[in-house]
Protein backbone atom coordinates (compact mmCIF):
# COMPACT_ATOMS: atom_id res chain seq x y z
CA UNK A 1 0.00 0.00 0.00
CA UNK A 2 1.04 3.70 -0.53
CA UNK A 3 1.02 5.68 2.04
CA UNK A 4 0.20 9.40 2.09
CA UNK A 5 3.09 11.71 3.45
CA UNK A 6 1.40 14.19 5.05
CA UNK A 7 -1.67 14.64 7.06
CA UNK A 8 -4.52 15.90 4.64
CA UNK A 9 -6.08 13.88 2.30
CA UNK A 10 -3.89 12.98 -1.05
CA UNK A 11 -5.27 13.37 -4.53
CA UNK A 12 -5.10 10.79 -7.50
CA UNK A 13 -5.51 12.97 -10.19
CA UNK A 14 -6.80 11.00 -13.62
CA UNK A 15 -6.34 13.00 -17.15
CA UNK A 16 -8.59 12.32 -19.85
CA UNK A 17 -6.56 10.06 -22.18
CA UNK A 18 -5.23 7.85 -19.70
CA UNK A 19 -8.03 5.76 -18.18
CA UNK A 20 -6.20 3.10 -15.74
CA UNK A 21 -9.31 0.80 -16.13
CA UNK A 22 -6.82 -2.18 -16.15
CA UNK A 23 -4.34 -0.70 -13.55
CA UNK A 24 -3.33 -2.10 -10.52
CA UNK A 25 -2.63 1.42 -8.56
CA UNK A 26 -6.43 1.46 -7.91
CA UNK A 27 -5.86 -1.61 -5.49
CA UNK A 28 -2.81 0.04 -4.09
CA UNK A 29 -3.80 3.78 -3.36
CA UNK A 30 -5.48 4.43 0.07
CA UNK A 31 -9.01 4.03 -0.24
CA UNK A 32 -9.66 7.77 1.46
CA UNK A 33 -7.46 9.08 -1.68
CA UNK A 34 -9.37 11.50 -3.19
CA UNK A 35 -10.20 11.14 -7.38
CA UNK A 36 -10.04 13.86 -8.74
CA UNK A 37 -11.18 14.64 -12.53
CA UNK A 38 -11.19 17.78 -14.78
CA UNK A 39 -12.55 18.42 -17.78
CA UNK A 40 -10.88 21.96 -18.91
CA UNK A 41 -12.29 23.39 -22.03
CA UNK A 42 -8.47 24.96 -22.10
CA UNK A 43 -6.75 22.02 -22.61
CA UNK A 44 -9.62 20.85 -25.38
CA UNK A 45 -8.80 23.61 -27.29
CA UNK A 46 -5.01 23.55 -27.55
CA UNK A 47 -5.38 21.66 -30.66
CA UNK A 48 -8.76 22.09 -32.86
CA UNK A 49 -9.75 18.62 -31.94
CA UNK A 50 -12.48 16.93 -33.74
CA UNK A 51 -15.44 17.30 -32.46
CA UNK A 52 -16.07 13.27 -31.86
CA UNK A 53 -12.36 13.34 -30.47
CA UNK A 54 -13.64 15.67 -27.60
CA UNK A 55 -16.98 13.60 -27.49
CA UNK A 56 -14.90 10.30 -26.79
CA UNK A 57 -12.31 11.98 -24.47
CA UNK A 58 -14.87 13.88 -21.75
CA UNK A 59 -18.18 10.44 -22.52
CA UNK A 60 -15.14 7.88 -21.48
CA UNK A 61 -13.99 10.50 -18.78
CA UNK A 62 -17.81 10.96 -17.46
CA UNK A 63 -18.45 6.98 -17.86
CA UNK A 64 -15.26 6.20 -15.58
CA UNK A 65 -16.30 8.52 -12.95
CA UNK A 66 -19.60 6.71 -12.69
CA UNK A 67 -17.79 3.85 -12.63
CA UNK A 68 -15.28 4.66 -9.85
CA UNK A 69 -18.53 5.92 -7.94
CA UNK A 70 -19.90 2.97 -7.88
CA UNK A 71 -16.74 1.18 -6.58
CA UNK A 72 -17.04 3.87 -3.56
CA UNK A 73 -14.14 6.07 -4.68
CA UNK A 74 -14.74 9.74 -3.84
CA UNK A 75 -14.94 11.58 -7.08
CA UNK A 76 -14.47 15.11 -7.11
CA UNK A 77 -15.21 16.19 -10.90
CA UNK A 78 -14.87 19.58 -12.72
CA UNK A 79 -17.10 19.64 -15.84
CA UNK A 80 -16.74 21.80 -18.98
CA UNK A 81 -19.20 24.25 -17.75
CA UNK A 82 -17.26 25.14 -14.57
CA UNK A 83 -15.08 26.56 -17.57
CA UNK A 84 -11.91 25.87 -15.38
CA UNK A 85 -8.03 25.93 -16.27
CA UNK A 86 -6.74 22.81 -14.43
CA UNK A 87 -4.07 25.24 -12.38
CA UNK A 88 -7.55 27.05 -11.12
CA UNK A 89 -9.14 23.36 -10.53
CA UNK A 90 -6.15 22.01 -8.83
CA UNK A 91 -5.50 24.79 -6.48
CA UNK A 92 -8.95 24.92 -5.19
CA UNK A 93 -9.01 21.11 -4.77
CA UNK A 94 -5.93 21.27 -3.02
CA UNK A 95 -6.82 23.55 -0.46
CA UNK A 96 -10.28 21.65 0.01
CA UNK A 97 -7.95 18.85 0.92
CA UNK A 98 -5.12 20.12 2.94
CA UNK A 99 -2.60 18.08 1.23
CA UNK A 100 -0.14 18.99 -1.82
CA UNK A 101 0.22 14.75 -2.81
CA UNK A 102 -0.98 14.19 -6.22
CA UNK A 103 -0.54 10.42 -7.69
CA UNK A 104 -0.81 10.40 -10.92
CA UNK A 105 0.03 8.54 -13.92
CA UNK A 106 3.19 8.80 -16.23
CA UNK A 107 1.74 11.09 -19.26
CA UNK A 108 2.30 9.32 -22.85
CA UNK A 109 2.67 12.33 -24.23
CA UNK A 110 6.14 14.86 -23.52
CA UNK A 111 4.17 17.78 -23.91
CA UNK A 112 1.49 16.71 -20.79
CA UNK A 113 4.28 15.33 -18.80
CA UNK A 114 5.77 19.14 -18.77
CA UNK A 115 2.64 20.67 -18.52
CA UNK A 116 1.74 18.69 -15.30
CA UNK A 117 5.07 19.05 -13.95
CA UNK A 118 4.71 23.03 -14.80
CA UNK A 119 1.64 23.05 -12.57
CA UNK A 120 3.57 21.04 -9.97
CA UNK A 121 5.96 23.47 -9.90
CA UNK A 122 3.45 26.51 -9.78
CA UNK A 123 1.05 25.07 -6.92
CA UNK A 124 4.18 23.30 -5.41
CA UNK A 125 2.90 19.89 -5.67
CA UNK A 126 4.41 16.78 -4.49
CA UNK A 127 3.72 14.33 -7.44
CA UNK A 128 3.59 10.63 -6.79
CA UNK A 129 4.27 8.92 -9.96
CA UNK A 130 2.45 5.66 -11.31
CA UNK A 131 2.86 3.23 -14.48
CA UNK A 132 -0.02 4.47 -16.75
CA UNK A 133 -0.60 0.58 -18.55
CA UNK A 134 -1.25 1.64 -22.03
CA UNK A 135 1.96 0.13 -23.04
CA UNK A 136 3.64 -3.69 -23.30
CA UNK A 137 6.85 -2.30 -21.84
CA UNK A 138 7.69 1.29 -20.21
CA UNK A 139 10.01 3.61 -22.43
CA UNK A 140 13.03 2.82 -20.25
CA UNK A 141 12.93 -1.03 -21.63
CA UNK A 142 13.13 0.49 -25.37
CA UNK A 143 15.77 2.34 -24.90
CA UNK A 144 17.65 -0.14 -23.24
CA UNK A 145 16.74 -2.55 -26.61
CA UNK A 146 17.32 0.39 -28.89
CA UNK A 147 20.92 1.02 -26.90
CA UNK A 148 23.84 1.21 -29.05
CA UNK A 149 22.37 0.06 -32.19
CA UNK A 150 22.77 2.14 -35.50
CA UNK A 151 19.98 1.50 -37.03
CA UNK A 152 16.45 0.61 -34.75
CA UNK A 153 14.32 -1.67 -37.48
CA UNK A 154 10.93 -2.58 -36.27
CA UNK A 155 11.81 -6.49 -37.73
CA UNK A 156 14.25 -7.00 -34.74
CA UNK A 157 12.42 -5.39 -32.47
CA UNK A 158 9.08 -7.28 -32.97
CA UNK A 159 11.08 -10.03 -33.00
CA UNK A 160 12.49 -9.37 -29.36
CA UNK A 161 8.86 -8.67 -28.29
CA UNK A 162 7.21 -11.89 -30.15
CA UNK A 163 10.01 -13.99 -27.86
CA UNK A 164 9.69 -11.76 -25.06
CA UNK A 165 5.89 -12.31 -24.37
CA UNK A 166 5.65 -15.90 -25.87
CA UNK A 167 3.56 -15.03 -28.91
CA UNK A 168 3.22 -17.58 -31.70
CA UNK A 169 5.78 -19.19 -31.11
CA UNK A 170 6.11 -22.83 -31.36
CA UNK A 171 7.53 -25.22 -28.56
CA UNK A 172 11.13 -24.84 -30.02
CA UNK A 173 10.77 -21.13 -29.82
CA UNK A 174 10.51 -20.36 -33.78
CA UNK A 175 8.08 -18.92 -35.08
CA UNK A 176 4.15 -20.57 -35.94
CA UNK A 177 4.59 -21.25 -39.50
CA UNK A 178 8.27 -21.32 -39.94
CA UNK A 179 8.69 -17.37 -40.68
CA UNK A 180 8.35 -13.96 -38.43
CA UNK A 181 6.01 -11.60 -40.81
CA UNK A 182 4.05 -12.65 -43.22
CA UNK A 183 3.58 -9.00 -44.41
CA UNK A 184 4.48 -10.04 -48.56
CA UNK A 185 1.51 -12.02 -48.18
CA UNK A 186 -0.66 -9.21 -46.93
CA UNK A 187 -0.86 -6.97 -50.51
CA UNK A 188 -3.82 -7.79 -51.98
CA UNK A 189 -4.91 -4.95 -54.50
CA UNK A 190 -8.78 -3.61 -54.70
CA UNK A 191 -10.99 -6.12 -55.98
CA UNK A 192 -15.29 -5.94 -56.39
CA UNK A 193 -15.28 -9.15 -54.64
CA UNK A 194 -14.06 -7.71 -51.30
CA UNK A 195 -17.60 -7.13 -49.00
CA UNK A 196 -16.27 -6.55 -45.57
CA UNK A 197 -19.06 -7.21 -42.55
CA UNK A 198 -19.88 -3.54 -41.55
CA UNK A 199 -19.16 -2.72 -37.88
CA UNK A 200 -20.78 -3.26 -34.57
CA UNK A 201 -20.39 0.14 -33.18
CA UNK A 202 -22.08 1.41 -29.87
CA UNK A 203 -24.83 3.93 -29.74
CA UNK A 204 -24.34 6.94 -27.76
CA UNK A 205 -26.11 6.79 -24.29
CA UNK A 206 -27.60 9.78 -22.16
CA UNK A 207 -24.22 10.60 -20.90
CA UNK A 208 -22.94 10.55 -24.26
CA UNK A 209 -25.44 12.52 -25.93
CA UNK A 210 -25.47 15.25 -22.94
CA UNK A 211 -21.39 15.29 -24.25
CA UNK A 212 -22.09 15.94 -27.69
CA UNK A 213 -24.48 19.03 -26.91
CA UNK A 214 -21.59 20.85 -24.72
CA UNK A 215 -19.06 19.92 -27.41
CA UNK A 216 -20.98 21.79 -30.17
CA UNK A 217 -21.91 24.81 -28.18
CA UNK A 218 -18.20 25.25 -26.32
CA UNK A 219 -16.22 24.12 -29.56
CA UNK A 220 -17.99 25.56 -32.96
CA UNK A 221 -15.14 25.98 -34.85
CA UNK A 222 -13.73 22.81 -34.68
CA UNK A 223 -13.65 20.21 -37.55
CA UNK A 224 -15.98 17.92 -37.93
CA UNK A 225 -19.30 17.04 -36.17
CA UNK A 226 -20.65 15.20 -33.40
CA UNK A 227 -23.89 13.37 -34.61
CA UNK A 228 -23.16 9.80 -35.30
CA UNK A 229 -20.88 9.43 -32.47
CA UNK A 230 -20.36 6.08 -31.88
CA UNK A 231 -16.82 5.30 -30.58
CA UNK A 232 -16.37 3.04 -27.43
CA UNK A 233 -16.41 4.65 -24.17
CA UNK A 234 -16.30 2.04 -21.91
CA UNK A 235 -14.44 -1.07 -21.44
CA UNK A 236 -17.40 -2.86 -21.96
CA UNK A 237 -18.13 -1.32 -25.43
CA UNK A 238 -14.66 -1.27 -26.08
CA UNK A 239 -14.42 -5.28 -25.69
CA UNK A 240 -17.61 -5.66 -27.57
CA UNK A 241 -16.39 -3.83 -30.75
CA UNK A 242 -12.98 -6.08 -30.40
CA UNK A 243 -15.43 -9.41 -30.02
CA UNK A 244 -17.15 -8.21 -33.29
CA UNK A 245 -13.80 -7.60 -35.27
CA UNK A 246 -12.52 -10.90 -34.52
CA UNK A 247 -15.38 -12.54 -35.15
CA UNK A 248 -16.17 -10.81 -38.67
CA UNK A 249 -13.16 -9.12 -39.91
CA UNK A 250 -9.64 -10.94 -38.52
CA UNK A 251 -9.75 -13.55 -40.68
CA UNK A 252 -9.72 -11.29 -44.08
CA UNK A 253 -7.32 -8.26 -42.15
CA UNK A 254 -4.12 -9.65 -43.12
CA UNK A 255 -4.41 -10.16 -46.94
CA UNK A 256 -6.72 -6.69 -47.43
CA UNK A 257 -4.99 -4.79 -44.89
CA UNK A 258 -3.77 -1.81 -47.85
CA UNK A 259 -6.88 -1.57 -49.66
CA UNK A 260 -8.74 1.48 -49.94
CA UNK A 261 -12.53 1.30 -51.00
CA UNK A 262 -14.96 4.13 -51.49
CA UNK A 263 -18.08 2.96 -49.69
CA UNK A 264 -16.18 1.11 -46.50
CA UNK A 265 -14.29 3.47 -44.45
CA UNK A 266 -13.29 0.38 -42.03
CA UNK A 267 -12.53 -2.22 -44.61
CA UNK A 268 -11.06 -5.44 -42.43
CA UNK A 269 -9.66 -3.03 -39.55
CA UNK A 270 -10.20 -3.15 -36.05
CA UNK A 271 -11.24 0.46 -35.27
CA UNK A 272 -9.19 -0.38 -32.10
CA UNK A 273 -6.80 2.40 -31.19
CA UNK A 274 -9.53 4.98 -30.17
CA UNK A 275 -9.63 2.28 -27.22
CA UNK A 276 -6.18 1.09 -26.82
CA UNK A 277 -4.68 5.17 -26.60
CA UNK A 278 -7.04 5.64 -23.95
CA UNK A 279 -7.25 2.50 -21.37
CA UNK A 280 -10.32 0.79 -22.32
CA UNK A 281 -8.60 -2.07 -23.66
CA UNK A 282 -5.65 -3.96 -23.07
CA UNK A 283 -2.85 -4.16 -25.63
CA UNK A 284 -2.40 -7.99 -24.39
CA UNK A 285 -6.04 -8.69 -24.07
CA UNK A 286 -6.08 -8.24 -28.02
CA UNK A 287 -2.94 -10.22 -28.69
CA UNK A 288 -4.03 -12.53 -26.16
CA UNK A 289 -7.73 -13.25 -27.95
CA UNK A 290 -5.96 -12.58 -31.72
CA UNK A 291 -3.10 -15.80 -30.82
CA UNK A 292 -6.27 -18.09 -29.31
CA UNK A 293 -8.38 -17.91 -32.66
CA UNK A 294 -5.30 -18.61 -34.26
CA UNK A 295 -4.80 -21.95 -32.01
CA UNK A 296 -8.18 -22.71 -32.44
CA UNK A 297 -7.97 -22.79 -36.61
CA UNK A 298 -10.36 -19.86 -36.75
CA UNK A 299 -8.24 -17.32 -37.90
CA UNK A 300 -5.27 -17.40 -40.58
CA UNK A 301 -1.46 -17.27 -39.65
CA UNK A 302 -1.30 -14.59 -41.73
CA UNK A 303 -3.92 -12.36 -40.50
CA UNK A 304 -3.36 -13.37 -36.85
CA UNK A 305 0.47 -12.57 -37.42
CA UNK A 306 -0.43 -9.10 -38.94
CA UNK A 307 -2.74 -8.17 -36.56
CA UNK A 308 -0.56 -8.96 -34.05
CA UNK A 309 2.46 -6.94 -35.85
CA UNK A 310 0.46 -3.49 -35.48
CA UNK A 311 0.09 -3.93 -31.90
CA UNK A 312 2.88 -6.07 -30.44
CA UNK A 313 5.11 -4.53 -33.20
CA UNK A 314 3.99 -0.95 -34.36
CA UNK A 315 2.57 0.28 -31.42
CA UNK A 316 5.07 -0.13 -28.98
CA UNK A 317 7.84 0.99 -31.21
CA UNK A 318 6.86 4.50 -32.55
CA UNK A 319 5.82 4.89 -28.29
CA UNK A 320 9.79 3.54 -27.73
CA UNK A 321 10.86 6.00 -30.67
CA UNK A 322 8.72 8.93 -29.96
CA UNK A 323 10.54 9.05 -26.20
CA UNK A 324 13.53 8.25 -27.65
CA UNK A 325 14.09 10.41 -29.97
CA UNK A 326 11.93 14.02 -28.85
CA UNK A 327 12.31 16.49 -28.47
CA UNK A 328 14.25 16.38 -31.66
CA UNK A 329 11.91 14.35 -33.91
CA UNK A 330 9.22 17.14 -34.07
CA UNK A 331 11.53 20.21 -35.15
CA UNK A 332 13.19 17.86 -38.21
CA UNK A 333 12.36 19.19 -41.52
CA UNK A 334 14.90 17.17 -44.00
CA UNK A 335 13.56 17.96 -46.86
CA UNK A 336 12.83 21.77 -45.89
CA UNK A 337 9.23 21.62 -46.87
CA UNK A 338 7.50 25.18 -46.38
CA UNK A 339 4.45 24.64 -48.15
CA UNK A 340 1.20 25.93 -46.21
CA UNK A 341 -1.80 23.54 -45.90
CA UNK A 342 -4.57 24.52 -48.35
CA UNK A 343 -8.02 25.33 -47.04
CA UNK A 344 -9.71 22.03 -48.05
CA UNK A 345 -7.83 19.75 -46.04
CA UNK A 346 -10.10 20.45 -43.80
CA UNK A 347 -13.46 19.84 -45.90
CA UNK A 348 -12.12 17.57 -48.58
CA UNK A 349 -13.59 19.84 -51.56
CA UNK A 350 -10.95 19.30 -53.97
CA UNK A 351 -11.32 17.38 -57.37
CA UNK A 352 -9.04 14.67 -56.76
CA UNK A 353 -11.58 12.15 -55.60
CA UNK A 354 -8.59 10.37 -52.84
CA UNK A 355 -8.04 13.31 -51.31
CA UNK A 356 -11.88 14.72 -51.46
CA UNK A 357 -12.55 10.91 -50.50
CA UNK A 358 -10.32 10.59 -47.20
CA UNK A 359 -11.05 13.98 -46.03
CA UNK A 360 -14.78 13.44 -46.57
CA UNK A 361 -14.16 10.52 -44.45
CA UNK A 362 -12.29 11.96 -41.44
CA UNK A 363 -14.36 15.20 -40.93
CA UNK A 364 -17.70 12.74 -40.90
CA UNK A 365 -15.87 9.75 -38.93
CA UNK A 366 -12.25 11.30 -37.18
CA UNK A 367 -11.09 8.21 -38.73
CA UNK A 368 -9.07 6.87 -42.08
CA UNK A 369 -7.28 3.94 -41.98
CA UNK A 370 -3.64 3.50 -41.60
CA UNK A 371 -3.42 3.50 -45.60
CA UNK A 372 -5.28 5.93 -46.46
CA UNK A 373 -3.27 8.11 -43.59
CA UNK A 374 -0.10 7.02 -45.05
CA UNK A 375 -0.71 6.60 -48.92
CA UNK A 376 -3.22 9.26 -49.50
CA UNK A 377 -2.95 12.26 -46.85
CA UNK A 378 0.64 11.77 -45.79
CA UNK A 379 2.10 10.88 -49.45
CA UNK A 380 0.18 13.79 -51.16
CA UNK A 381 2.15 16.18 -48.27
CA UNK A 382 5.33 14.73 -48.85
CA UNK A 383 4.82 15.41 -52.80
CA UNK A 384 3.64 18.92 -52.19
CA UNK A 385 6.10 19.65 -50.10
CA UNK A 386 3.55 20.27 -47.03
CA UNK A 387 5.68 21.80 -43.92
CA UNK A 388 5.76 18.84 -41.45
CA UNK A 389 4.37 20.79 -38.81
CA UNK A 390 1.07 22.00 -40.43
CA UNK A 391 1.04 18.08 -41.55
CA UNK A 392 1.08 16.69 -37.76
CA UNK A 393 -1.10 19.58 -36.62
CA UNK A 394 -3.88 18.35 -39.56
CA UNK A 395 -3.24 14.97 -38.38
CA UNK A 396 -3.53 15.94 -34.61
CA UNK A 397 -6.68 17.83 -35.41
CA UNK A 398 -8.40 15.21 -37.32
CA UNK A 399 -8.06 11.80 -35.83
CA UNK A 400 -10.01 10.09 -32.88
CA UNK A 401 -7.20 8.60 -31.91
CA UNK A 402 -4.56 11.04 -31.98
CA UNK A 403 -1.98 11.86 -28.99
CA UNK A 404 1.55 13.14 -29.49
CA UNK A 405 3.30 9.89 -29.08
CA UNK A 406 2.10 8.56 -31.38
CA UNK A 407 1.69 11.13 -34.15
CA UNK A 408 5.03 12.53 -34.19
CA UNK A 409 7.15 9.26 -34.89
CA UNK A 410 4.17 8.55 -37.68
CA UNK A 411 4.00 12.01 -39.62
CA UNK A 412 7.85 13.37 -39.09
CA UNK A 413 8.90 9.57 -39.17
CA UNK A 414 6.91 7.38 -40.94
CA UNK A 415 4.84 9.76 -43.41
CA UNK A 416 6.52 12.84 -44.05
CA UNK A 417 10.34 11.59 -44.04
CA UNK A 418 10.99 15.11 -42.23
CA UNK A 419 13.47 12.20 -39.77
CA UNK A 420 15.81 11.89 -42.95
CA UNK A 421 15.44 8.26 -42.63
CA UNK A 422 15.56 7.73 -38.87
CA UNK A 423 12.55 5.76 -39.03
CA UNK A 424 12.15 4.35 -42.62
CA UNK A 425 14.61 3.66 -44.83
CA UNK A 426 12.61 5.30 -47.72
CA UNK A 427 10.38 7.69 -48.14
CA UNK A 428 6.49 6.48 -48.42
CA UNK A 429 5.52 7.73 -51.47
CA UNK A 430 4.03 6.87 -54.87
CA UNK A 431 2.49 8.18 -58.32
CA UNK A 432 -1.95 7.37 -58.80
CA UNK A 433 -0.69 3.76 -60.07
CA UNK A 434 -0.41 2.71 -56.33
CA UNK A 435 -3.92 4.15 -55.29
CA UNK A 436 -5.45 2.92 -58.48
CA UNK A 437 -4.05 -0.80 -57.64
CA UNK A 438 -5.09 -0.67 -54.42
CA UNK A 439 -8.71 1.70 -54.46
CA UNK A 440 -11.35 2.53 -56.14
CA UNK A 441 -10.90 6.06 -56.10
CA UNK A 442 -9.19 6.74 -59.77
CA UNK A 443 -12.80 5.03 -61.63
CA UNK A 444 -14.56 8.30 -60.14
CA UNK A 445 -11.78 10.84 -60.33
CA UNK A 446 -12.05 13.86 -62.56
CA UNK A 447 -8.30 13.27 -62.96
CA UNK A 448 -7.29 10.56 -65.37
CA UNK A 449 -4.60 8.27 -63.53
CA UNK A 450 -3.09 6.99 -66.75
CA UNK A 451 -2.01 10.57 -67.64
CA UNK A 452 1.34 11.65 -66.55
CA UNK A 453 1.58 15.23 -66.76
CA UNK A 454 -1.10 18.26 -68.00
CA UNK A 455 -3.99 20.26 -66.68
CA UNK A 456 -6.02 17.09 -66.12
CA UNK A 457 -3.83 14.54 -65.74
CA UNK A 458 -3.48 13.03 -62.05
CA UNK A 459 -1.62 15.18 -59.91
CA UNK A 460 0.07 12.31 -57.85
CA UNK A 461 2.11 11.27 -61.51
CA UNK A 462 4.14 14.84 -62.22
CA UNK A 463 4.30 15.34 -58.54
CA UNK A 464 5.95 11.84 -57.65
CA UNK A 465 8.87 12.38 -60.16
CA UNK A 466 9.13 16.16 -59.34
CA UNK A 467 9.76 15.08 -56.10
CA UNK A 468 12.44 13.08 -56.67
CA UNK A 469 13.89 15.76 -59.03
CA UNK A 470 13.43 18.28 -56.31
CA UNK A 471 15.39 16.28 -53.75
CA UNK A 472 17.78 14.54 -56.04
CA UNK A 473 21.03 15.51 -53.92
CA UNK A 474 19.31 14.28 -50.54
CA UNK A 475 17.69 10.90 -51.60
CA UNK A 476 19.83 9.68 -54.44
CA UNK A 477 22.57 8.24 -52.69
CA UNK A 478 19.66 5.93 -50.62
CA UNK A 479 20.55 2.50 -52.09
CA UNK A 480 16.49 1.70 -51.74
CA UNK A 481 15.85 4.36 -53.81
CA UNK A 482 18.02 3.43 -56.55
CA UNK A 483 14.84 1.73 -58.63
CA UNK A 484 13.35 5.25 -58.83
CA UNK A 485 16.01 7.41 -59.65
CA UNK A 486 16.97 5.08 -62.69
CA UNK A 487 14.02 5.41 -63.77
CA UNK A 488 13.99 9.18 -63.51
CA UNK A 489 17.38 9.26 -65.40
CA UNK A 490 15.97 7.30 -68.27
CA UNK A 491 13.22 10.12 -69.17
CA UNK A 492 14.03 12.66 -71.94
CA UNK A 493 14.77 15.92 -71.31
CA UNK A 494 11.09 16.90 -73.05
CA UNK A 495 9.32 14.58 -70.01
CA UNK A 496 11.20 16.40 -67.29
CA UNK A 497 10.10 19.70 -68.75
CA UNK A 498 6.30 18.48 -68.94
CA UNK A 499 6.66 17.06 -65.53
CA UNK A 500 8.15 20.59 -64.25
CA UNK A 501 5.89 22.81 -65.87
CA UNK A 502 2.75 20.67 -64.61
CA UNK A 503 4.28 20.59 -60.83
CA UNK A 504 4.81 24.19 -60.93
CA UNK A 505 1.23 25.36 -61.62
CA UNK A 506 -0.23 22.85 -59.61
CA UNK A 507 1.83 23.76 -56.72
CA UNK A 508 1.31 27.48 -57.42
CA UNK A 509 -2.40 26.32 -57.85
CA UNK A 510 -2.16 24.95 -54.42
CA UNK A 511 -2.58 27.94 -52.22
CA UNK A 512 -3.98 30.64 -54.72
CA UNK A 513 -7.34 28.64 -56.66
CA UNK A 514 -10.39 28.27 -54.24
CA UNK A 515 -11.30 24.83 -53.36
CA UNK A 516 -12.85 22.45 -56.31
CA UNK A 517 -10.51 24.31 -58.90
CA UNK A 518 -7.67 22.06 -57.52
P1 LIG B 1 -5.78 -1.47 -37.39
O1 LIG B 1 -5.33 -1.28 -38.78
O2 LIG B 1 -6.88 -2.42 -37.16
O3 LIG B 1 -4.48 -1.88 -36.54
C1 LIG B 1 -4.60 -2.40 -35.21
C2 LIG B 1 -3.87 -1.54 -34.20
O4 LIG B 1 -2.48 -1.53 -34.45
C3 LIG B 1 -4.28 -0.09 -34.17
O5 LIG B 1 -5.49 0.09 -33.43
C4 LIG B 1 -3.08 0.56 -33.50
O6 LIG B 1 -3.21 0.50 -32.10
C5 LIG B 1 -1.91 -0.33 -33.92
N1 LIG B 1 -1.09 0.31 -34.97
C6 LIG B 1 -0.97 -0.06 -36.25
N2 LIG B 1 -0.06 0.71 -36.89
C7 LIG B 1 0.38 1.61 -35.99
C8 LIG B 1 1.31 2.68 -36.04
N3 LIG B 1 1.96 3.01 -37.17
N4 LIG B 1 1.49 3.41 -34.93
C9 LIG B 1 0.85 3.10 -33.77
N5 LIG B 1 -0.05 2.09 -33.66
C10 LIG B 1 -0.26 1.35 -34.76
N6 LIG B 1 -2.37 5.65 -34.80
C11 LIG B 1 -2.91 6.12 -33.68
O7 LIG B 1 -3.26 5.35 -32.78
N7 LIG B 1 -3.05 7.45 -33.50
C12 LIG B 1 -2.67 8.35 -34.44
O8 LIG B 1 -2.81 9.53 -34.22
C13 LIG B 1 -2.11 7.87 -35.64
N8 LIG B 1 -1.72 8.73 -36.61
C14 LIG B 1 -1.14 8.25 -37.74
C15 LIG B 1 -0.68 9.17 -38.70
C16 LIG B 1 -0.05 8.72 -39.85
C17 LIG B 1 0.51 9.70 -40.85
C18 LIG B 1 0.10 7.34 -40.04
C19 LIG B 1 0.78 6.83 -41.26
C20 LIG B 1 -0.38 6.43 -39.11
C21 LIG B 1 -0.99 6.86 -37.95
N9 LIG B 1 -1.45 5.98 -36.95
C22 LIG B 1 -1.99 6.47 -35.80
C23 LIG B 1 -1.26 4.54 -37.07
C24 LIG B 1 -2.45 3.79 -37.69
O9 LIG B 1 -2.78 4.36 -38.92
C25 LIG B 1 -3.68 3.78 -36.77
O10 LIG B 1 -3.31 3.25 -35.50
C26 LIG B 1 -4.79 2.90 -37.32
O11 LIG B 1 -5.16 3.33 -38.60
C27 LIG B 1 -5.99 2.92 -36.37
O12 LIG B 1 -7.07 2.21 -36.91
P2 LIG B 1 -7.44 0.75 -36.42
O13 LIG B 1 -7.58 0.74 -34.95
O14 LIG B 1 -8.62 0.31 -37.23
O15 LIG B 1 -6.13 -0.04 -36.78
FE1 LIG C 1 -6.30 10.34 -56.70
FE2 LIG C 1 -5.05 10.58 -59.02
FE3 LIG C 1 -6.68 8.54 -58.63
FE4 LIG C 1 -7.67 11.00 -58.87
S1 LIG C 1 -6.62 9.83 -60.43
S2 LIG C 1 -8.25 9.46 -57.35
S3 LIG C 1 -6.07 12.22 -57.90
S4 LIG C 1 -4.76 8.95 -57.56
Amino acid sequence: MIMASNKGRPTFWLVGNQLPYFSRILKMIPKDTAILMIESSQRGSQFRYHKKKLVLIYSAMRHMAEWLRSADWDVHYVPLGDKETFNGAIEKHLAAMNSKDIHALIPADASQESAMKKIGEDLDIRYIWHPNDLFLIPRSEFSEWAGGKKVLLLENFYRMMRKKFGILLRSDGEPEGGIWNYDSENRLPFSNKIKPVRSFLPEPDDITRQVMEEVEELFPDHPGVTTGFNYPITPEQAEAVLDDFLLHRLDQFGPYEDVMIQSEPYVYHSLLSSSLNIGLLHPQEVIRRVEELFRKGKVKLPSAEGLIRQILGWREFIHGIYWLRMPEMAQKNFLEAKRPLPDWMYTGETRMNCLRHVIGQTVDLAYAHHIQRLMVMANFMTLAGIDPGEGNRWFMEMFIDAYEWVMVPNVYGMGLYADGGGMSTKPYISSGNYINKMSNYCSSCEYDVKKKTGEDACPFNYLYWDFLDRHTDKLRSNSRMAIPYAALGKKESSELKEIRSSSESFLRDLRTKKSRQI
